[in-house]
């Protein structure tokens, strides 16, 4: 059997102020799926995230492509899994664009040309190699969101969590976002209440509330129900985008 990209098994969670944030979360996600967690603001998606990134505090290990995230595993779960923040700006904070994306694979100790080729692939993937030499703080939002995922693809990770990366965009710089994740091959895990964006990317959705997954299914059984939908504080999307 093939070993699944994330498995979570009966996972909880607590925020040290004792917010019991996730209560027994069970998720599989297949490689190369693009997956949407989808729900009200506090539904628990951003600490999903953190936990299968591994970044909550004395968290009970999950399962990376086979690998439980213990201490001795962390190091190679890091390189399978890219974190795409909230804030691009938590992700670009040198004074060129370049070296933004070349810090990760520095850091992983690939050889210098080896970096330098994949950070070129990388800003040429999300359009902004002619932008290379160029202050991130300059980069309009857009392009502060596509060169905080060139940060991420030039690391290589095979499973990349997104959180909220449509939010500040305009409706073009949405689209160009769209298409970028539609081209990836990477398995990705996108955290969002767009649910008009998620439907043009994710094919399996995640709907949950008050810390629980509530329902899990394709877009049109989840998006597409308008009494679940409602019941949790969201929308249904426009019926062209289902229909597409
Ligand atoms: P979402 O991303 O769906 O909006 P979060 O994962 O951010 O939800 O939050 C889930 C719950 O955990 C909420 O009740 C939130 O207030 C709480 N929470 C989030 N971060 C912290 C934190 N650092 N400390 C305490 N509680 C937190
Ligand atoms: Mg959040």
């Amino acid at each position: 059997m093939t070993k699944a990209a994330v498995k979570i098994k009966d996972f909880s969670f607590k925020y040290p102020d004792a917010t019991a944030a996730l209560d027994n979360i069970n998720l599989e996600i297949a490689h190369k799926e693009r997956v949407a967690l989808i729900g009200p603001n506090g539904a628990g998606k951003s600490t999903l995230l953190l936990a299968i990134g591994n970044f909550l505090k004395s968290q009970d290990p999950i399962e990376i492509d086979g690998l439980l995230s213990t201490k001795k595993n962390i190091k190679k779960i890091r390189q399978k899994l890219g974190v795409l923040f909230q804030d691009p700006n938590d992700q670009l904070f040198m004074p060129r664009l370049f070296d933004d994306v070349t810090f990760g694979p520095l850091n992983m100790g690939l050889p210098k040309e080896e970096v330098i080729l994949r950070s070129r692939e990388a800003l040429r993937s999300v359009g902004l190699l002619e932008k290379k030499e160029r202050q991130p703080h300059h980069l309009s939002a857009g392009e502060k969101r596509a060169a905080a995922i060139a940060t991420v693809l030039a690391m290589k990770p095979e499973i990349i969590t997104m959180d909220e990366p449509d939010s500040s965009l305009d409706p073009r710089s949405q689209n160009k976002l769209i298409e970028l994740l539609n081209q990836m091959e990477q398995t990705l895990i996108i955290a969002t209440c767009n649910v008009n964006f998620v439907a043009r990317v994710c094919e399996r959705i995640v709907l949950m509330d008050d810390g629980k997954i509530i329902a899990i299914g394709n877009r049109k059984e989840i998006l597409g129900n308008q009494e679940l939908m409602n019941k949790h504080g969201l929308e249904v999307p426009a019926q062209a985008i289902l229909e597409d």
